[in-house]
């Protein structure tokens, strides 16, 4: 099974894996959270494969899903809800720069 990711629900860009992301740019983009329909809420370094932190299967199984960094700017939501969007991408198959966004908490200041 290939790499797989939700798109997060702030930005709509996917919860990347650290081989994924632009060195220097977007490494913000592996810090995700993951809430999950029960409630759960998980926080972590995403490894492309559903794992998040020590969570398996927070990712791509129907969580509402965000980056760390979106999930602070919007004031630490704890509420499932709905599931965010399965990457298209796949959180790897994707040109280069397409996700190279600043982390958002620093170009807000
Ligand atoms: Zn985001």
């Amino acid at each position: 099974m290939g790499f797989f990711s939700q798109d997060c629900g702030r930005c709509g860009h996917p919860l990347l894996s650290p081989g994924a992301t632009t060195a220097g740019v977007n490494e913000w983009m592996t810090q995700g959270v993951a809430i999950d329909p029960e409630g759960g809420v998980h926080l972590g370094d995403y490894d492309g494969y559903g794992r998040l932190g020590g969570a398996e299967k927070a990712v791509g199984f129907g969580a509402t899903v965000f980056h760390r960094a979106c999930w602070d700017l919007l004031g630490k939501p704890v509420q499932f809800a709905g599931a965010s969007v399965d990457s298209e991408d796949q959180g790897w198959f994707f040109g280069d720069g397409e996700h190279d966004l600043p982390d958002p908490r620093r170009s807000r200041a």
